[in-house]
C-alpha cells in the first residue's frame, strides 16, 4: 500500500483533527509507512505518541505497541477510542485480563478490527501472546520509552533487553519503531544495538526548550521558607514540586498548605484513590501545587505548568530535563528552579552503595555531570544541549538569556595558557585519566593510580600549583562544553582530546573563563537534606 501527501494529511484530520504535523511527525510517519527501522529522538511533549498512532491506523495489519507503563497504555487506548468509533481499535494485552477479555483482543486482531495493540515487555514474554501474535498480520512494532532499554538511561528495565529475540520471533521482517526523550549519544547508541536496529533511519529533533528558565540556587537551611516564597509570588499558577523522599513530600505539603497553598501531595506510598484524586485536583485545577517523589509525572499531560521546583538535585541531567520539561508544556512561562548542596549528592550517592559495581559507576558517572550542571557559570541552556550531543549559540539560539547564569553572568578572564597547559596534560599522559588525576597532576598531588603510571616524575607534575583543584575543576569543564576535550562514556569518564583540542595546543587561541558557583558545602548549620 502506498500513501500520498494528502492521505497523510487528511488521516490526520480524520484521527485527531489536527491540520498540521509538527516538526519531524510527517517525516517519521513515511519513513515508517516505508517499512524501515526507524529511531525517534524528541523531548516530552514533542508528539511522538502520533509518529506511530497515526501510521498504525493507516496500515494493515496490528501495529504492537511495547511499552513500560500500564497506566500510561491505558491512558493512549482509550483517546485512541474516544476518536474512532470502534472500540476494539485499540487495546491492551495483560496481566490483568481474564479470560474472555483475551479472546475478544485476539478476535478483533485475528479479524483485522485492532490496530494497535500495547503491551508491556513482560507480557510478550509469555510463549502463549508470542506464538499467537506470530501467527498475525503485525503491521511494525513501536518500543515506546526506548531508552528503558539502556544502563545509562534514567530508567533501566531489564526486561526492556529480551525484547530483540521476541521481536525476531514474532517475525524477523517487521520493521521496528524505537521512540525515547533521552538524547545522550550513549543511550541511543545501546538502543540501537540491543534492538538490533544500526540500519534504522534516525530522526532527532531539538531538545531546546526555549520558553523554560534555568535556575539553581544554594540549598540552605531556608529552603522551605524560600520555596514558599517562591510559590506565593506565582500564586494560581500550576506548579510541581519534587523531593527526594515521601516523608520530605508530606511535610512540605503541609506547609505549604498552612502557608495558604492549595498544596497536595504525591508519592507511590499513598493509596492508588488517594494517589488519583491529588492528580485529579491538579489536573482539574483544584489543586494548585502538586508535591511529589519522582513517582508524580509521567504522561502528565498538563500544558500549563507555570514552575517545576527541585527541593533535592535529581540524579541526573536526563531526570532534570524530564522533570523541568513538564513545565510550560504550551509554550507559555515555565520556571525550573533547583536546590544545590553538595550533601545530595553524597545522600544520593550513598543510596547507590548496594548497587552492583557497574551500576554504581554509571550512577556516579551521571552524578558527577549533576554538579557540574549545578557548579557551572556558563549558560545552563548550553550546558544541557552539549550533554545531549547539541550544540547551542549561546549568543543568539532561541532561548539565550533564559537562565541565572546568562542573567547574572560572573566575571571572566582570559585562560588561554591554562587552557593550554591542561591539554598538555591531557596529551602527555596519554589521554589515560579522568577529570580528578588530571587535577591531580596539574596541582602536584599524587594517589595510587598517578603513582602507578609514574606521572608523579614527570616534569609537568603539578606545573599548575598556582590554581586549586576547584579552578581545574571549572577549567576542564568548561573545555569539555567547548569541545577541546571530550569524555569517553565507555570507560566511565577517561578525558580525550579532539581534533579541535589538539589544534589549540599547536596555536593556543582566547579561552574566556568563567569561574564556578561556589557554594558552601562543609557547613552543616547551613545545609538542608
Ligand atoms: P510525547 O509522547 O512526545 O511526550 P505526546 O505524543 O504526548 O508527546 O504529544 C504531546 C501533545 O501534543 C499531545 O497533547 C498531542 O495530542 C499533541 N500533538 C501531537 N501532535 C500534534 C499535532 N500535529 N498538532 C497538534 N497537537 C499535536
Amino acid at each position: 500500500m502506498s500513501f500520498n501527501e494528502t492521505d497523510l494529511q487528511s488521516a490526520l484530520k480524520k484521527y485527531f483533527g489536527f491540520s498540521q504535523f509538527r516538526g519531524l511527525q510527517e517525516s517519521v510517519i513515511k519513513s515508517i509507512l516505508d517499512k524501515q527501522n526507524t529511531f525517534v529522538i524528541m523531548p516530552t511533549g514533542g508528539g511522538k505518541s502520533l509518529c506511530y498512532q497515526l501510521p498504525a491506523l493507516m496500515c494493515d495489519g496490528t501495529a504492537i505497541v511495547v511499552s513500560p507503563l500500564i497506566a500510561l497504555m491505558k491512558n493512549q487506548v482509550d483517546a485512541i477510542r474516544s476518536v474512532s468509533s470502534i472500540e476494539g481499535i485499540a487495546h491492551v494485552l495483560n496481566s490483568s485480563l481474564n479470560k474472555s477479555e483475551i479472546k475478544r483482543v485476539k478476535d478483533d486482531i485475528t479479524n483485522g478490527v485492532t490496530k494497535l495493540l500495547y503491551v508491556a515487555p513482560e507480557s510478550l514474554t509469555k510463549e502463549e501472546y508470542v506464538d499467537f501474535l506470530k501467527s498475525q498480520k503485525i503491521s511494525f512494532l513501536a518500543v515506546d520509552e526506548a531508552h528503558c532499554i539502556s544502563e545509562w538511561g534514567h530508567d533501566f528495565r531489564p526486561e526492556y533487553r529480551n525484547l530483540r529475540n521476541i521481536i525476531k520471533r514474532i517475525g524477523e521482517d517487521i520493521p521496528i519503531i524505537g521512540l525515547t526523550a533521552t538524547a545522550t549519544p550513549k543511550v541511543q547508541e545501546d538502543i540501537l544495538k540491543n534492538l538490533g536496529m544500526s540500519n534504522a533511519k534516525t530522526f532527532k529533533a531539538s531538545f531546546n526548550r526555549p520558553n523554560l528558565f534555568y535556575e539553581i540556587r544554594p540549598k540552605t537551611k531556608n529552603v522551605d521558607a524560600d520555596i514558599i516564597r517562591f510559590v506565593k509570588q506565582n500564586s494560581g499558577k500550576s506548579g510541581i514540586v519534587y523531593c527526594l523522599s515521601r516523608k520530605r513530600v508530606e511535610e512540605l505539603a503541609q506547609t505549604l498548605e498552612v502557608n495558604g497553598v492549595r498544596a497536595v501531595p504525591y508519592h507511590a506510598g499513598l493509596d492508588a484513590k488517594t494517589r488519583a484524586k491529588h492528580q485529579d485536583m491538579f489536573l482539574m485545577e483544584d489543586a494548585d501545587v502538586v508535591v511529589a517523589t519522582i513517582a508524580f509525572g509521567m504522561g502528565i499531560d498538563k500544558p500549563d505548568v507555570r514552575f517545576v521546583i527541585h527541593h533535592d538535585i535529581p540524579k541526573s541531567i536526563e531526570s532534570y530535563y524530564q522533570e523541568t520539561g513538564r513545565a510550560g508544556r504550551d509554550g507559555g512561562e515555565g520556571h525550573c528552579l533547583a536546590y544545590y548542596a553538595y550533601k545530595d549528592i553524597e545522600k544520593l550517592e550513598k543510596f547507590m552503595s548496594g548497587k552492583p559495581i557497574a551500576e554504581q559507576e554509571i550512577g556516579h558517572a551521571l552524578l558527577q555531570e549533576i554538579v557540574a550542571f549545578a557548579e557551572t557559570s556558563i549558560s545552563r541552556r548550553k550546558f544541557i544541549l552539549h550533554y545531549f550531543g547539541e550544540e547551542f549559540d549561546e549568543v543568539n539560539g532561541e532561548g539565550a538569556d533564559m537562565d541565572d547564569n546568562v542573567r547574572n553572568p560572573k566575571k571572566k578572564h582570559e585562560a588561554k595558557d591554562e587552557v593550554r597547559l591542561l591539554l598538555e596534560v591531557v596529551n602527555k599522559t596519554g589521554e589515560i585519566y579522568k577529570a580528578k588525576e588530571l587535577v591531580n597532576t596539574l596541582t602536584g598531588k599524587s594517589n595510587a593510580l598517578i603513582i602507578s603510571h609514574k606521572t608523579h616524575e614527570q616534569s609537568f607534575f603539578g606545573s599548575g600549583k598556582e590554581n586549586n583543584e576547584k579552578y581545574w575543576m571549572a577549567l576542564v569543564r568548561q573545555i569539555l562544553v567547548s569541545g577541546l576535550l571530550r569524555k569517553d562514556i565507555e570507560t566511565y569518564g577517561i578525558i580525550k582530546l579532539t581534533d579541535e583540542g589538539k589544534s589549540f595546543i599547536k596555536s593556543p587561541k582566547s579561552f574566556m573563563m568563567t569561574e564556578d558557583h561556589v557554594y558552601n558545602e562543609t557547613n552543616d548549620d547551613t545545609i538542608v537534606t
